[in-house]
């Protein structure tokens, strides 16, 4: 299998999920833009790291999801998308009554709003290139609820019903969207939150990653960025090419619960 001659853009793609996803794709030989809205030194040595690492063309392009014409920028600078990944995620927690609601609107922009843009803007791009690859980081939450997380809930099923929509749309085109749906990834901000939760209960670390962080996922393992990565990289490949509309949930069984 080899993406030789496809470009993907990662969004929100310099650490965590977007990273491995980076990484994966490169292997499998795709040329990579790497976004978040940052544009720091480490930023494009991570996007050399990319390209030394795999051989591939590997670029930087600083954008921030949660500003429409940004996100319809990023796809412009890049020029050409294959493979687009929207990623770029943030979370806040609280009650809904006390949700701050400037925590509302950069959840529905950052995590929703931005993947609207991107497609709109990509969608012609890969018509041009006869090509096409929407894969969507939604979340187990895309599909399921927890409480206090209502900004990111709806988002992550807003995600979901326009991925649809997205397939729908191209389904008489080779070209498909999907939806991937990762239960709990240890990501740095996923491990960030192992210390305080061992604190707050009184727990060892491990203990707070089983009883707490993994509770609803039944594996009791996280899933890693590599496999978030392979699965978008099986989205990619001819096997999956009628594959459309759907939602793939790498979640140690948390949806079937
Ligand atoms: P992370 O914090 O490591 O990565 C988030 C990425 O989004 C970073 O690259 C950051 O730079 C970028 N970003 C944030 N705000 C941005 C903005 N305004 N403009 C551009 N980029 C921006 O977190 P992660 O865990 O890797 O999350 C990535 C995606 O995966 C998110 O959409 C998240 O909802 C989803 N997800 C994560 C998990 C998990 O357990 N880690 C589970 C399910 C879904």
């Amino acid at each position: 299998m080899t993406l030789k001659g496809k470009t993907a853009v990662i969004t929100g793609s310099n650490s965590g999920i977007g990273l491995g996803v980076a990484h994966e794709l490169a292997k499998a030989g795709a040329d990579i833009v790497i976004n978040s809205f940052t544009d720091t030194d480490e930023d494009h040595a991570i996007a050399k790291d990319i390209a030394d690492t795999h051989g591939v063309n590997c670029r930087y392009i600083q954008a921030d999801m949660s500003k429409a014409d940004q996100c319809r920028a990023l796809i412009e600078k890049a020029g050409v998308c294959d493979i687009l990944v929207n990623n770029a995620g943030i979370q806040h927690v609280a009650p809904i009554d006390e949700f701050p609601e400037g925590k509302w609107d950069a959840i529905i922009a950052i995590n929703m709003s931005s993947a609207f843009h991107t497609t709109a803007a990509a969608l012609p791009l890969m018509r041009k290139a006869g090509w096409g690859r929407v894969i969507n980081v939604a979340s187990a939450h895309g599909l399921t609820a927890s409480p206090f997380k209502s900004a990111y809930v709806a988002a992550k099923h807003g995600v979901v019903g326009m991925t649809k929509v997205v397939a729908l749309e191209t389904a008489k085109e080779p070209i498909t969207a999907n939806a991937i749906c990762p239960g709990y990834v240890l990501t740095p901000l996923v491990e960030k939150q192992i210390p305080d939760t061992a604190k707050k209960y009184g727990m060892s670390e491990e203990e707070a990653v089983e009883k707490v962080l993994l509770e609803r996922q039944p594996s009791k393992e996280f899933a890693t960025t590599e496999q978030i990565g392979g699965t978008a990289v099986f989205l990619c490949s001819d096997a999956a090419a009628q594959i459309t509309g759907t939602t793939i949930s790498v979640d140690g069984g948390w949806t079937a619960l």
